[in-house]
């Protein structure tokens, strides 16, 4: 590994830059990517390729400077460019220094006459005919030709202190002393099929494209690298989870089922059923489980983690619960209490609100093995938590937690059984990026007697209205706003300052306040207020969007609709028309709707299922951040985006599965360099022990 210093023009100062922007070695800096490139071509066809990025640039000869002093300390360098089709203004800004002559060097390379290619900012974006300065090139500096001007440059991210010329010119550098060497570890008849770049030529193509079709190719190659190297990852990960074995056998015996199933006052739908089936076979397996359940908001998921966990409890196992909040945690305690009360079955909450003292006994009595299944926060686990037995870990909405933390929960219970639950539909080739190592189980259908969610647009008046009737009707209703404190600048409407207003509003009801900045205890004490009917409004930030189950609440009113994902406005709405009386979603907007904004609100009006939603462009669009994509890291690619590269990634799962048919552990010697990738990038990440 060459380090930077290497290069002629780094020295210490420059590496300690470089570093910030994490590079070390010659070969980081071969794969740092540009962030975007500029056409400074000067007769360019516009390629309209969204990442290349049309810039002013002229070629001509100067005809006239002029050195002045503006207002105070400011000094600016005048010169016409003639080009031959027109005459051009350029100027330089300086500040003025007492110490030396700012434009020294402008002075000695600008002169009349001189032949100059100049790169600038025009005052007025119609015209090119007055420009503010911001690279100048002589005609005859062959090198500036090569980096940065006349063709496709590329732009990197950068850090205060490094500037973009100097990137291109030791990124070139580095291409002249290294890229030879950044052999190619993809299976060449992979590439071959799919008419995609070798790697050598791919990454001078990425840094420096001699146009947009080769820079169009370079990135394809890329991005099915990457994609391909994560597929991959996944497909032995889940062969590792399949070859370990569980050790214990389960027998449905079911004293403990039997009268859940009875206690339910519900007859399981058919997805529901099927899901439990192919559950308990799982867990009756010899390898471990790994699932997950994916069903619609409403679909009726708790119940059968419930019956999973059971399974576990009447062989003599422990199982934990987790949800992502505290607010769901106590829910589905809650929900423990009302199926599970005088079976012989022990539980307990465990959430970071639990005290010191309480928290000590639950944890005594786990490691005793007498309390058979916890329910709880992820952070709640983490804290020196041991069972005696844990057999299964149930894992709700699972889109807010990334695999690694997955990989951390299954160290817990060695080889236990795992569920992962998410009312978070995504389309399948999502899942096959985001879960590879999963089976799936989907309960699309409803359970039975549901209304659908009325969804319309509507204005405040009317919104508080339909409110007021419902909350007569003796029903309750959530009224969502964006953010809890006041944000001037997005004129976004807060929590904090509508709960004054709506207390004024709804004054024969009583209205509670939620947002994620309470602490614990007031957050559950409003929770268990509002689900026992004791409050009837809660003005609520999307701390409420997973999850809460409050069958008697019928109205949801979402303020400033516009803003929220396609993603999020479904599990908001998904909080109502859980009971008998049906539901409305009341989409209420602030005044700039974007085109976009307004393309959500319809699919939403329009559509009452996740799963189909999940279908539409813009769904994904937003899907990045509601399922954490960013948040928990696994998704962190360099130049993969799965909402537009669905059709390569659809190719690497095909021709990895070409691949593993014919060398499934990777042993062939045309693989090794591969099976080296694969470590270096996923071995520790992932925990992939079979690769070593
Ligand atoms: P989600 O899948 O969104 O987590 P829940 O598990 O909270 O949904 O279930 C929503 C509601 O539906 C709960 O009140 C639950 O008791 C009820 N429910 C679940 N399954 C059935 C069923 N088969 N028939 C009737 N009601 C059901
Ligand atoms: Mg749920």
């Amino acid at each position: 590994m060459l380090p930077l210093q290497y290069l002629k023009g780094i020295g210490p100062k420059r590496a300690e830059l470089l570093g910030k922007l994490g590079l070390e070695t010659v070969d980081d800096l071969l794969f740092y990517f540009p962030r975007k490139w500029e056409d400074r071509r000067l007769d360019a066809k516009p390629e309209n390729l969204p990442f290349i990025e049309k810039i002013t640039v002229l070629k001509g000869r100067i005809v006239l400077v002029k050195d002045l002093y503006a207002s105070g300390r400011l000094r600016i360098f005048k010169t016409v460019v003639d080009t031959g089709a027109f005459k051009a203004e350029v100027s330089w800004f300086k500040r003025h220094s007492p110490r030396f002559d700012v434009f020294g060097l402008l002075r000695k390379d600008l002169k009349e006459g001189a032949e100059v290619w100049v790169v600038g900012e025009p005052e007025d974006p119609l015209f090119k005919t007055r420009l503010r300065g911001e690279e100048y090139y002589l005609d005859g500096d062959a090198a500036a030709r090569l980096n940065h001007i006349a063709r496709l440059i590329p732009v990197y991210p950068l850090t205060a202190g490094l500037s973009s010329k100097f990137m291109r010119e030791i990124s070139r550098k580095a291409l002249e002393e290294r890229a030879g060497a950044a052999g190619d570890f993809m299976p060449a008849g992979s590439l071959a099929k799919r008419g995609l770049l070798d790697r050598v030529s791919a990454l001078r193509a990425l840094h420096f494209p001699a146009n947009g079709f080769q820079l169009t190719a370079a990135r394809r190659r890329f991005i099915y690298e990457e994609l391909f190297l994560m597929v991959l990852a996944w497909a032995l990960k889940r062969r590792q989870t399949l070859r370990a074995l569980k050790g214990f056998s389960y027998e449905i015996k079911k004293h403990l089922l039997t009268p859940f199933k009875e206690r339910l006052g519900f007859e399981f739908t058919s997805d529901q059923k099927r899901a439990i089936n192919s559950i308990f076979s799982d867990m009756r397996s010899a390898s471990p489980m790994a699932r997950l359940l994916e069903g619609d908001v409403g679909s009726g998921k708790t119940v059968v983690a419930l019956s999973a966990l059971l399974l576990a409890v009447e062989n003599g196992g422990q199982g934990v619960f987790l949800a992502p909040t505290e607010i769901l945690a106590e829910q589905h305690y809650l929900t423990f209490h009302k199926f599970l009360d005088g079976l012989k079955v022990n539980f307990a909450l465990l959430t970071s609100s639990v005290r010191p003292k309480e928290k000590q006994k639950i944890i005594e009595r786990l490691a005793a093995g007498e309390i058979d299944i916890l329910i709880g926060t992820h952070s709640a686990l983490e804290e020196g938590v041991k069972f005696k037995n844990l057999r299964l870990t149930v894992i709700d909405e699972q889109h807010r937690f990334g695999v690694r933390q997955r990989a951390a929960l299954r160290l817990k219970g060695d080889k236990a059984d795992m569920l992962v639950m998410t009312a978070t539909p995504i389309p399948r080739t999502l899942f096959l990026a985001l879960y590879g190592d999963l089976e799936l189980s989907v309960l699309k259908e409803m359970p039975p007697g549901r209304q659908p969610v009325k969804t319309e647009l509507a204005g405040e008046d009317r919104a508080f209205e339909i409110v007021r009737e419902e909350l007569l009707k003796g029903r309750q209703a959530y009224i969502v706003y964006p953010v809890i404190e006041e944000d001037g600048a997005r004129g976004l409407k807060s929590v904090k300052e509508q709960f004054t207003r709506l207390k004024g509003i709804f004054k024969n009801s009583c209205v509670d306040m939620l947002h994620g900045r309470l602490p614990s205890e007031l957050k559950k004490k409003i929770m268990d207020d509002f689900v026992s009917g004791k409050s009837g409004v809660l003005v609520a930030t999307q701390v409420i969007e997973v999850g809460i189950d409050v069958p008697n609440a019928t109205v949801m009113v979402i303020n400033n609709a516009e803003n929220y994902g396609l993603a999020s406005l479904h599990q908001l709405r998904g909080r109502v028309g859980r009971g008998k009386h049906g539901g409305k979603c009341l989409l209420v907007t602030g005044s700039a709707v974007t085109k976009d904004g307004s393309l959500r609100l319809d699919a939403l009006r329009s559509c009452a299922s996740g799963f189909e939603l999940s279908e539409k462009d813009i769904y994904m669009r937003g899907a990045g951040d509601i399922m954490g994509l960013r948040q928990h890291g696994d998704m962190d690619f360099k130049i993969a985006d799965l909402s537009r590269d669905a059709e390569l990634l659809e190719a690497a799962i095909a021709d990895r599965e070409e691949l593993l048919h014919a060398d499934p552990d990777l042993r062939a010697p045309q693989n090794a360099g591969l099976r080296r990738k694969l470590i270096e990038l996923y071995g520790k990440k992932w925990d992939l022990i079979d690769l070593s």
